[in-house]
């Protein structure tokens, strides 16, 4: 970051359909926006000219057609579309941004409640490379992966590149492969990284659970099982968190899919997936 200078504007107040509840879809209520930018204003000062600055008008009206626009659950989304915005201009290097939503229906005397994101500009951080393997086998599991691939693609931090199709598989449990379990649908994503990679592990451990996985059994059946299989050529071996993923060189369901999305990919430490995957007699 080149300076401490910020733009606040605070209090922004927009009426929107935002929340779990039926009524406050149907009723809607205020959404109060705070919003704090890391901007250097040096440009600004240098020309006393707006065009050197964030104008703050525009700024307030773009805020608040984020905020009118595709009622969401959670305010956490809004705030999260709202950082987004405001760090499309090239001159933000950070925003904070709160919602507070007061009438929220607690059902309790509350005075406010509110999230608040902290994001600094990607380009101004470091990005790695990473390879996500996904899988699931009870429920529809070719749509939870779909739905899993596109929460992947929201997630902060995180973006996607290219995801693979989804390829079926018969299940494997600690006995070896079992015919008579549902099918195993998997698939890959790639994509770029600006979160550390015990975080990115926590962000998909926390999507396995959304999506209802239960962890009942070693490798049992599974909703949704998510995969850090590569995270740059990282080699990272400490408790929960191994990296490359210590089964990713002998599980022809991660190495098939990712070569598709990745036809030169290689394995850190293990070699060109394409050869991992000719020395399991699956050649590509
Ligand atoms: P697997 O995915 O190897 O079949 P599990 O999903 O049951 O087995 O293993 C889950 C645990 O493995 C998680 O609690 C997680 O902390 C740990 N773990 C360590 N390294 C990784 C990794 N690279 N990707 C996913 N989980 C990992
Ligand atoms: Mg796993």
């Amino acid at each position: 970051m080149t300076t401490g200078d910020r733009i606040l504007l605070t209090g922004l107040t927009v009426r929107a359909f935002h929340g779990v509840h039926a009524e406050e879809r149907e009723q809607g209520q205020d959404f109060v926006v705070d919003v704090e930018l890391v901007v250097p204003l040096g440009v600004a000062v240098a020309t006393d000219d707006v065009l050197g600055t964030v104008h703050y008008g525009e700024l307030a009206r773009g805020i608040v057609a984020a905020v009118e626009r595709d009622p969401v659950d959670l305010i956490e989304t809004v705030a999260d579309r709202v950082a987004r915005l405001v760090l499309a201009d090239e001159r933000v290097e950070r925003a904070i941004v709160t919602v507070h939503k007061p009438q929220a229906p607690i059902g309790l005397p509350f005075g406010d409640v509110a999230v608040r994101v902290d994001r600094t500009a990607e380009r101004l951080l470091r990005r790695s490379h990473v390879v996500i393997a996904l899988g699931g086998n009870l429920g529809d599991p070719a749509a939870t992966l779909d739905a899993a691939v596109a929460a992947l693609g929201r997630l902060p931090g995180l973006t996607l590149t290219a995801a693979s199709r989804p390829i079926e598989t018969v299940a494997l449990t600690v006995a070896g492969p079992d015919p008579d379990k549902p099918r195993y649908v998997n698939r890959v994503a790639v994509g770029e990284t600006t979160l550390e990679p015990r975080a990115l592990l926590g962000d998909l451990l926390g999507i396995e659970r959304v999506f209802g996985r239960q962890r009942l059994e070693h490798w049992g059946d599974r909703t949704l099982d998510l995969d850090l299989v590569a995270y740059g050529d990282l080699r990272i071996d400490e408790p929960g968190l191994t990296v490359p993923h210590p089964r990713a060189h002998e599980r022809d369901f991660v190495l098939a899919p990712w070569l598709e999305v990745e036809p030169e990919a290689v394995l850190p430490g293990r070699g060109p997936v394409r050869d991992l995957l000719a020395a399991l007699g699956r050649p590509a």
